[in-house]
């Protein structure tokens, strides 16, 4: 905690100073840009990989940077809502789906029953994954361990893709081009991002 606190001290001092002029302004709106919907991972800084100041990113951050289909149930509020405002509120030009290389929330997919007797709640979050899983397993019924991981992140990627198509206003914003959609793959321990080309249907480098 020590660590945090001394943290948001230096933050003040430091950080703040140098944007003091963008923080007073920020004070009075939002105006952002793109909703950046990442997994939970503390690996994952959207901020630092996009090179982005604050106001320009409206961030859901989730395990396994999930999309519930659209539905009026009431389940899933918390990322439902805030897909919602983020569209219809705030009016975002873009939606970027980011998924990372050696993802927890991927690989808990395919661990056993027993796994998840402390996480029932996470067990419940990723059967919106489970089509994800299947797919994987349909391609590589006994892939090793690595290209597994990589191709479960990458398709649960697409996935959240189509399930944001599932949203009637999103469905309606992109077709008529005043939206963009953004499917990303972020390695972590290389820097480099991939974009999903829907044309192509692989992911390429941005470079
Ligand atoms: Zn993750």
């Amino acid at each position: 905690m020590k660590k945090l606190i001394e943290g948001a001290v230096a933050f003040r001092q430091n950080d703040f100073e140098t944007h003091e002029k963008l923080f007073f302004e920020l004070g009075k709106e939002q105006n952002p840009h793109t909703l950046f919907i990442g997994c939970s991972d503390s690996r994952l800084v959207p901020g630092m990989i996009t090179t982005t100041m604050p106001g320009e990113l409206f961030i859901i951050r989730n395990v396994a940077n999930l999309v519930p289909p659209f539905q009026h149930t009431g389940d899933y509020l918390a990322t439902i809502s805030a897909i919602e405002f983020a569209v219809q509120a705030l009016e975002v030009e873009n939606i970027v789906i980011c998924g990372h290389s050696n993802c927890g929330g991927c690989a808990a997919l395919f661990k056993p029953e027993a796994y998840f007797q402390k996480l029932p709640h996470t067990r419940k979050w990723l059967e919106l994954a489970l089509p994800v899983k299947e797919k994987v397993l349909q391609i590589l019924p006994d892939g090793n361990h690595a290209s597994r991981e990589w191709l479960t992140e990458q398709m649960n990627v697409v996935e959240q893709i189509k399930h944001l198509l599932t949203y009637p206003y999103i469905a309606e914003k992109f077709e008529k081009g005043t939206l963009s959609i953004s499917g990303w793959y972020y390695i972590i321990e290389t820097g480099e991002i991939y974009c999903y080309n829907i044309e192509k249907g692989f992911f390429e480098l941005i470079n």
